[in-house]
């Protein structure tokens, strides 16, 4: 049974060696039906050396893919799949937050559980802000009842998926990828493994409160065309309000003869009938871009060197 360790990396240089030996040192014997597969994510500082020194220095399988430049972690999952040959695929960050001993769980649950086709870690004890809390929690109840398929709160990345379940993954053509939604998507039965997320090794983390929120927001506009429905049912009703407004002045100024009064009335209703439509403009132009990025066709990354150890 030959597992694939898939590691995305960008900028990680400190990280790279100190993942090698604890990998060694948690998952030992193992590691001889082992192959890493290392995405070089366009790293702009030693990464690549280290991922060289380790593939000259290592017994195990080491194979890397390295970006012509940063294509984002999406890229670097869906890179590290395809190059991935193992019957199992496990993917991993390499910042050493999550601790690879858990790998040796996950493959156990596997193996005794035929059933399911992924274990996915989550974070049982979450260390971050309430008000980031918050933003997550509120996505994730709206994700859930806007899409169909279900999103699991604090599920990670990390998570060792069998074959079939990385071939369902591969044939899904979509360039602009919410591996979030596609994990679920694809089916299969997913067992969610508690885990304790560590400190970052060396480095730091590359999401900030924008990041995540647009990421949020690809992952609604990937997975759901409720803000769609939501925009023209807006519409709707705006336009039945507008018309009952219209028959009451109308009938008003019949019945009673006097002047229209109320310019700032007037004045907010327009700015609020402009700002809706400008929301719904907007919405649309979401799906728009997105149609508009798919049809393009251009690839999700771009290698530049690949280099292994293999014979
Ligand atoms: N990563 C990547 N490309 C990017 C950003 C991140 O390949 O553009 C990798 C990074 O090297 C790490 C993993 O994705 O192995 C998770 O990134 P990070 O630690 O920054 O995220 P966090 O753990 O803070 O969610
Ligand atoms: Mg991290």
């Amino acid at each position: 049974m030959l597992l694939s360790i898939v590691v995305p990396c960008y900028n990680e240089e400190e990280n790279i060696r100190a993942f090698y030996d604890k990998t060694k040192e948690a998952l030992g014997g193992a590691l001889a039906h082992a192959e890493f597969v290392f995405i070089d994510d366009g790293s702009e500082d030693g990464t690549v050396k280290e991922l060289k020194k380790l593939c000259q220095t290592v017994p195990e399988r080491v194979r890397v893919i390295s970006f012509s430049r940063n294509f984002g972690k999406e890229a670097g999952l869906l890179a590290g799949l395809r190059y991935a040959k193992g019957e199992y695929v496990a993917i991993i960050d390499a910042d050493l937050q999550q601790d690879p001993k858990y790998i040796g769980d996950m493959l156990e649950i596997l193996s005794k559980n035929p059933e399911y086709d992924c274990v996915a870690a989550y974070q049982e004890i979450r260390n971050e802000g309430k008000v980031l809390s918050f933003f997550k929690d509120s996505f994730y109840k709206l994700i859930n009842k806007i899409t169909d398929i279900e999103f699991y709160r604090s599920a990670s990345d990390f998570r060792v998926l069998s074959r079939r379940m990385v071939n369902a993954i591969l044939a899904m053509p979509e360039k602009r990828r919410f591996s979030k939604g596609i994990f679920s998507w694809v089916g299969f039965r997913t067992y969610y493994m508690p885990y304790q997320v560590q400190k970052r090794f060396a480095g730091k983390t590359k999401w900030n409160f924008w990041k995540l929120a647009s990421y949020a927001i690809n992952g609604i506009i990937s997975f759901s065309d409720k803000p769609l429905i939501v925009s023209s049912v807006l519409g709707f009703f705006l336009f039945l309000i507008s018309v009952v407004m219209l028959l009451a002045v109308v009938i008003k100024t019949l019945l009673f003869g006097d002047p229209v009064a109320g310019f700032p009335t007037l004045a907010s209703l327009i700015l609020l009938g402009s700002g809706i439509q400008l929301l719904c403009i907007g919405i649309l132009g979401q799906y728009l871009a997105k149609m508009y990025e798919e049809i393009k066709g251009r690839p999700v990354y771009l290698v530049k060197e690949e280099f292994d150890n293999e014979e």
